[in-house]
């Protein structure tokens, strides 16, 4: 390994970064992590802080699970790969699917689809969406409904459901047929609605009044995250998700449940939509599953649904699309142990409990910073709060106070993630209340830095 000197001389000069202008990066130094233990980072100066981040949402288990390290290990050793395509399989695959069919019951899914990532799981699932209204003779069926400030990753497909115009602009045109919904978002909408269940029956009359006008036998699918996670951490009220599916239902409309970030306990519950009592058709998998510890994603399939592509007569069944790594063996190795840690650990439970214990020390933060216009989460570890200038009129922060509040967190002792004048946290669920002590002290360094 070369010298830290050598790293940071050379930190952004060869390597271009997701998410970020290349000139800033080469400017503005990224800041080099080396090393991991449970819910800290160390980076390359040997400053440690608690990763109120998570990885990238994903890193459930903490960055020290020996059983999961041990399992790739092992499958390095006995069988670092092979292709799942045409008339192979390999066992450890196999176990996982077994394992995420029990796992996923409650929510009606029977079977999986692996892929390599979260944007890999939605462009699948959109593409089996349209797939599976062709085999029950709805060709017709092709167009895509989804929300305003949802993420779906960023594939062609996923960008073209993604409500957020950064991650669309630069790449436009994009597909063709997806309409998009105000976000259950009481914050800031265009009904001035703070209540949530009456915003949620607003954005339902606008969801029927799109659907008519598109014509019902033409929309083939819509798609949600049970809790918005980088359109900024927004919490739809409980009565929304089940009104989307008694619309979906109405209309013959398949629903995607993008768990991508909410799957594998993050919200509280070991799925978003088990939290907020809805059984999705097709549902995206990815992060929590191999707690980043492995790239792997799995598409979760409703019995339903696959029973129409497992009865089918019509001979257009063959699903002729894939990755080279979708069920990799180390991959499976890695989730399959990664699951049964979570629920060994009840990891859920302790992210609802952490969770609820976040939330109360960011509203009483809120109550002593004017700058914090708004407080989301509570519901498992996901937590935003909104940066303002002026309370009143709810003005967004300007980027270089934020990058201020981010950097003086940071020197405190604690990692978390901006999406533009929000603060996001989705920490490890294996937080102990001591950590959340830790994430809300350096937060309020960071907000006394403003
Ligand atoms: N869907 C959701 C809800 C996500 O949050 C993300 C990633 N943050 C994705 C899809 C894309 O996943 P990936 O970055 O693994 O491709």
């Amino acid at each position: 390994m070369k010298d830290s000197n050598f790293l940071k001389e050379n930190n952004a000069r060869h390597m271009w970064h997701p998410m970020g202008a290349p000139g800033d990066a080469l400017k503005n130094a990224p800041t080099i992590i080396t090393k991991a233990e449970g819910v800290r980072i160390f980076d390359i100066d040997g400053h440690a802080t608690v990763d109120a981040v998570g990885g990238l949402w994903n890193v459930n288990i903490g960055y020290s699970n020996d059983a999961v390290k041990r399992a790739i290990s092992d499958q390095l050793e006995r069988l670092p790969y092979y292709s799942a395509f045409m008339g192979t399989s390999n066992d450890v695959a196999i176990e996982l699917s077994y394992a995420l069919s029990e796992f996923f019951a409650p929510d009606g899914m029977t079977r999986s689809f692996f892929t390599s990532g979260g944007s890999d799981s939605v462009e699948t699932r959109l593409r089996l969406s349209r797939q599976y209204h062709r085999l029950r003779g709805e060709p017709t069926r092709t167009k895509f409904l989804s929300l305003k400030k949802g993420y779906h990753g960023t594939h062609f497909g996923g960008a073209s459901v993604n409500g957020n115009a950064r991650f669309r602009t630069a790449y436009e045109p994009l597909l063709a047929g997806c309409f998009h919904l105000p976000a259950p978002y009481t914050y800031r909408n265009p009904f001035d609605e703070t209540d949530p269940d009456r915003l949620a029956e607003k954005i339902a009359a606008v969801m029927v009044d799109e659907i008519e006008f598109q014509d019902p036998r033409t929309i083939a699918a819509f798609i949600m995250e049970p809790i918005l996670g980088a359109g900024g951490v927004i919490v739809p009220g409980a009565r929304f998700m089940p009104l989307m599916r008694e619309i979906c239902d109405r209309y013959g409309i398949l629903l995607i449940s993008d768990e991508v970030i909410t799957g594998f306990g993050r919200t509280g519950d070991w799925t978003g939509a088990r939290h907020w009592g809805v059984k999705p058709d097709l549902m995206s998998t990815a992060k929590g599953i191999t707690s980043g510890y492995f790239p792997l994603g799995a598409v979760m399939i409703a019995g339903r649904v696959a029973e129409v592509f497992e009865k089918d007569e019509t001979g257009q069944a063959a699903i002729f699309h894939g990755y080279t790594y979708s069920a990799h063996p180390v991959g499976a190795a890695a989730a399959t142990v990664c699951v049964a840690e979570m629920q060994r650990q009840k990891l859920n439970e302790n992210a609802a409990a952490r969770g609820r214990e976040l939330h109360d020390g960011l509203k009483a933060l809120a109550a002593k910073y004017d700058i914090i216009g708004d407080v989301r989460g509570g519901h498992g570890l996901m937590a935003g709060i909104e940066i303002v200038s002026d309370r009143a009129k709810k003005t967004p922060m300007d980027i270089a106070t934020m990058k201020r509040i981010h950097k003086a967190t940071y020197e405190a002792g604690t990692m978390v993630r901006l999406v533009g004048h929000t603060i996001v946290m989705s920490p490890p669920l294996i937080l102990t209340s001591d950590d959340v002590g830790t994430i809300l002290a350096s937060l309020e360094t960071g907000l006394a830095a403003a």
